[in-house]
């Protein structure tokens, strides 16, 4: 059995709230439980959408709940070099073209890209590229905890994107290169990524590379339905007060506290609650609600 390596793979774009605080326990718990290693990897490749500070926020945020980490942080802004030798490896292998179609070509096609630019053989230069994807590709797979998965990713996606028009790696191609290196054996995040693992399970086969296991936890949601994020306000975490935040996203995945864990720090009930990890307690479905003060 290869060792079990987990990651928490947060995005710079403000700081950790609740909703991220469940990715991050429920990663750490179903590695820890499994004696493995917990990396985490700052996805910093789309300087646009972040806020300045928030990656140093963020692992300030992680060490107060105790969520130590193995090994050094991964900078996804520093893997540049890296992620050109894989788009040069798509190009070779013929499975991947520049794309010149705007937002507008592209709604025009109602959704799902056509390949219209496949044999165009355009340049670099101002265009995306796009990977191909064959007819008939299925992609399926068996999720931790949402069951079996399947996608006729030539259908519901089309050919993708892997490098943008502004020149910024796709998230898809980072995530899928990165967990790769970082041999990642297993991907627990919030189901809100759940589409995302189809691109990413492509492109990992597209490279001879084995995909890791993946799991995907509902997402906490604020009363109105919507996924806790920085668009819709939700609180930055509170560092002064860990244990709390710990109590309400343990009940959440399933763990209530009980009255052994009355004076526990934030590290002891995270030892605590490894103990007491079982897949099986997290809550079905893809959403559940957040606690009111979140
Ligand atoms: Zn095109």
């Amino acid at each position: 059995m290869p060792q079990y390596t987990g990651r928490f793979a947060p995005s710079p774009t403000g700081p950790l709230h609740f909703g991220s605080l469940l990715a991050a326990l429920a990663s750490y718990l179903d590695a820890r439980a499994s004696d493995g290693r917990w990396l985490v990897r700052m996805e910093d490749i789309d300087p646009p959408r972040e806020m300045p500070g928030a990656a140093s926020l963020i692992l300030r945020q992680l060490e107060a709940h105790g969520l130590v980490w193995d090994g050094p942080v991964l900078y996804q802004s520093q893997r540049a070099a890296r992620y050109e030798s894989v788009i040069t490896r798509l190009l070779e292998q013929g499975d991947a073209y520049y794309c010149r179609c705007s937002r507008s070509d592209l709604k025009a096609m109602g959704g799902t890209y056509d390949g219209r630019c496949r044999g165009r053989g355009l340049p670099r230069r101002g265009n995306a590229l796009r990977v191909q994807v064959p007819p008939g590709t299925d992609i399926d797979f068996e999720d931790i905890f949402q069951g079996a998965q399947h996608s006729a990713l030539d259908r519901d996606v089309g050919d993708f994107v892997v490098l943008r028009r502004d020149g910024y790696y796709a998230y898809q191609l980072a995530v899928a290169v990165d967990d790769a290196d970082q041999g990642v054996s297993h991907v627990i995040r919030g189901s809100d990524l759940l589409d995302s693992t189809f691109r990413q399970r492509f492109l990992l086969e597209r490279l001879g590379w084995v995909p890791p296991v993946y799991g995907h936890i509902p997402v906490a949601v604020n009363r109105q339905g919507q996924k806790l994020s920085k668009q819709n306000l939700a609180r930055s975490l509170n560092s002064h007060k860990p244990e709390q935040n710990l109590y309400q996203a343990l009940e959440a995945l399933g763990i209530p506290a009980s009255v052994e864990c009355g004076g526990m720090d934030a590290q002891g009930l995270l030892a605590w609650a490894v103990g007491r990890w079982r897949r099986d307690c997290v809550p079905g479905g893809l959403a559940i609600p957040a606690p009111e003060d979140t």
